[in-house]
């Protein structure tokens, strides 16, 4: 009897465990096993199945349902900032899931407007079909885009996976013949060598572009694989994407980063080219470096905060423990104190 009910136990812990000593032996490689883990269908059963684990999800989530990201965006309003708001949820198999959640965006949209809350909309291309075909997600889009346009709210397709990257620039194309850059959004990730290409392309466009360093796992053959040469390559993106060129073509830009470093070559490029401070929007996650978020506010910055909601928090959490592996001290607590 005692066996059977240590069993789920062992099984939680032995993945842990390993991770633990991933995390004394070399930092990269515990990032590379928690990024694994992330997609891995078994880990998410095995920790979707652990009540604690949403404890600490919810740290970087808003609640489950619509009304909870109303809430939180509500509060985030008084605080100053705006929000964009994410309905969890990925890599979907299942033409049906992918109808469900365009459904679910639709209803976010009209929240959104309903309750005049200050806030757009992220998405990831992956939940609304593009991996079983692109035309699926294409469009969906299109009809998340078209209620959107009729309101002038705005929707920002994240950008997953390097393998995705050709295909989501391509629906963005052809989403802004058909609708104008006014109301979508693409991002770019510092991480990979092409994306200095790709902001070229959208400068000359005037597209509306996120910037930030990445969170997938990405070969050395595609991605830098060394921090400081990902930060390096932010600086020189953000200084294009906020440079004369992109001010011409009418970019907005979204530098999204927690970096303090990153931040503040931001803003001092910023100052020394005389763009005003509201003329671009710092963004950064729900539940991550609060201080710094109020304290960019009080300096009169735009700041926009992401913030997820939903049931599908799995890889969510695990790319933001992959981020900052220290994060797993506080799920390790968190699991104890239950
Ligand atoms: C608004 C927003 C939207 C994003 N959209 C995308 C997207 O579409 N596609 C994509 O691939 N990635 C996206 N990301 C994630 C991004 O690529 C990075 O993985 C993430 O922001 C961590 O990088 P960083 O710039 O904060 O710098 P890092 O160098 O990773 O971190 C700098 C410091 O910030 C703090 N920090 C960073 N992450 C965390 C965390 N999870 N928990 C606690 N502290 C933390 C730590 O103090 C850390 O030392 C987004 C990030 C933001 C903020």
């Amino acid at each position: 009897m005692k066996s059977l009910n240590s069993r789920p136990y062992l099984y939680f812990f032995a993945p842990l465990l390993i991770i633990i000593l991933l995390y004394f032996y070399a930092e990269r490689w515990l990032r590379a096993t928690l990024l694994y883990l992330s997609s891995a269908a078994w880990a998410r059963r095995l920790m979707t199945s652990f009540a604690p684990a949403w404890y600490v999800a919810s740290r970087f989530v808003a609640g489950e349902t619509i009304a909870d990201a109303m809430r939180v965006t509500g509060q985030l309003n008084q605080r100053g900032m705006l929000a964009t708001l994410d309905f969890l949820g990925e890599s979907v198999t299942d033409p049906i899931e992918a109808g469900a959640a365009r459904d679910e965006i639709l209803d976010l949209l009209d929240a959104i407007y309903r309750h005049r809350v200050g806030a757009g909309v992220s998405l990831k291309l992956s939940q609304l079909g593009v991996k079983i075909d692109p035309q699926l997600a294409l469009d969906n889009m299109r009809c998340i885009l078209r209620q959107a346009a009729r309101r002038r709210q705005f929707v920002r397709m994240d950008m997953e996976e390097s393998t995705l990257v050709d295909t989501t620039l391509e629906i963005f194309r052809a989403l802004n013949e058909d609708y104008g850059f006014e109301n979508t959004g693409v991002v770019i990730q510092s991480y990979l060598y092409r994306s200095e290409v790709d902001v070229q392309n959208l400068i000359a466009k005037g597209a509306s572009v996120r910037l930030c360093k990445g969170a997938y796992m990405e070969p050395p053959e595609i991605a830098y694989p060394d921090k400081k040469d990902t930060d390096a390559n932010f600086v020189r993106l953000m200084e294009m994407l906020l440079g004369p060129q992109a001010r011409e073509t009418g970019v907005r830009a979204a530098i999204a980063t927690h970096d303090e470093t990153m931040i503040d070559a931001t803003t001092t490029f910023a100052q020394q080219t005389d763009l005003p401070r509201d003329a671009f929007e710092l963004q950064m996650l729900f539940g991550v470096r609060r201080e710094l978020q109020e304290r960019l506010v009080s300096r009169g910055y735009k700041v926009r905060i992401y913030v997820p909601y939903g049931t599908a928090w799995y890889p969510y959490l695990m790319r933001r423990l992959a981020e900052r592996p220290a994060n797993l001290w506080f799920f390790i607590s968190n699991f104890f104190r239950r």
